[in-house]
């Protein structure tokens, strides 16, 4: 099965013995009843530990993602947590890369210190020194990454990773399995925020994890079940639904994105365009590389002070000011006082995310209609 083949069909195979439904139902109850006490009959027992709808869902993202097992959180940051949880202990190390999601790093940062887990960052585009890299029991990893669009070699980390016997986890988030599937490159797991992409309607939070290993599959599903970040049957019909679209929808940001990086690139008010598409590209080799598209997300330091910025956010009236990415509307906004307030101010300026770094989520409106959107804002801008 080729890509949308599996996205549509993996997981609701119709029930022709039961009621034929083409779309897998919201199975809601939290508990299953049972003919005898040795067994569940159904194979299910109780909604945290197996849910019909979720397990339809987990089939289907392990499809998508090539990958042996698929599980279903209720967050992204659920997943990533119930990962750290559950392959890490009291002495443990992460080396994570330098442009991260906030969020993530407030995990490492405010939540797995204080279980005597460390973590540092570091530039995982250059050279990387092998000392850093040494003891470390996960290597982490966001490409194309957040706000930057840095792109990382994901072949060169697993190789260095597995060298110091550490795991390499990447956040594909941004790619989505469409455009990037890691576990080929020799990733270990896969983190999605299925909040974004996957779902793509801006109307369900979600996370995943994906991965072929047996033993860390053994350890992630007793922990989902033991932890508890499971996702709701709701939601998981509303991902199974958001799947269905993703090839077209991943084509068409793609497509649409691409434009908008190319009206901007070509505007004096925008210093640089941050996008993996682009000619200009810093990363444009390694993007071309590893990545079959180059999606829908793409940032760029424009030009003016404060009040020209507000100005320009004020006029668009297709780009919402708000935070978020991956859905069919067109979002913008400032990592700098938004998504990426929580990372120390210093830090912030020195990478370069200041307040004149815009992000963009291009979504699915007609790309005329957005470039003009963008040419009168940068008009009132003055
Ligand atoms: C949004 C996001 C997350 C966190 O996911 P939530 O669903 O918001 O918990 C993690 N990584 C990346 C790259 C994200 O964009």
């Amino acid at each position: 099965m080729r890509f949308s083949t599996k996205a549509i069909h993996t997981g609701e195979e119709p029930d022709l013995d039961g009621k034929g439904d083409v779309v897998v139902p919201i199975h809601i109850s939290t508990t299953f009843a049972r003919m005898n006490p040795e067994i569940p009959t159904g194979g299910y027992e109780y909604t945290r530990t197996g849910n019909p709808t979720r397990k339809a869902l987990e089939e289907k993202l392990a499809a998508i993602e090539d990958a042996k097992y698929g599980l279903a959180f209720s967050s992204g940051l659920a997943a990533e947590s119930t990962l750290l949880l559950s392959l890490l202990k009291k002495g443990d190390e992460i080396v994570a890369s330098d442009d991260l999601y906030g969020g993530t790093r407030r995990i490492f940062e405010s939540v797995m210190k204080n279980f005597g887990v460390n973590y540092i960052t570091t530039d995982m585009t250059g050279e990387i020194d092998e000392r850093i890299m040494k003891g470390k029991n996960i290597v982490w990893l966001e490409t194309p990454s957040n706000p930057l669009m840095k792109v990382i070699d994901i072949k060169k980390m697993a190789e260095m990773a597995h060298d110091n016997s550490s795991i390499l986890v990447v956040d594909n988030t941004f790619a989505s399995p469409y455009f990037q599937n890691p576990l080929k490159l020799g990733a270990d797991v896969i983190i999605h925020s299925t909040t974004k992409y996957i779902n793509g309607h801006s109307d369900s939070l979600g996370g995943a994890i994906m991965v072929n290993d047996d033993n860390i599959h053994e350890k992630l599903k007793f922990n989902q079940n033991a932890i508890g970040a499971v996702l709701s049957p709701f939601d998981s019909f509303l991902t199974l639904r958001g799947i269905k679209t993703l090839q077209v929808r991943m084509e068409r940001h793609q497509s649409n994105a691409m434009k908008v990086a190319e009206f901007l690139e070509g505007r004096k008010e925008v210093e640089s365009v941050y996008y993996p598409g682009l000619q200009s590209f810093k990363y444009k080799e390694i993007a071309m590389k590893q990545m079959s598209g180059y999606g829908g997300m793409l940032s760029f330091h424009i030009k003016g002070k404060r009040e020209n910025i507000n100005n320009f956010l004020r006029t668009l009236k297709y780009f919402s000011l708000a935070e978020s990415l991956g859905g069919v509307e067109s979002l913008i906004e400032i990592p700098y006082f938004m998504t990426h307030s929580s990372i120390p101010e210093e830090e912030r300026r020195k990478k370069g995310i200041s307040e004149n770094l815009i992000r963009v989520s291009v979504g699915l409106e007609d790309v005329e209609d957005l470039i003009l959107d963008l040419e009168n804002a940068f008009t009132a801008m003055r």
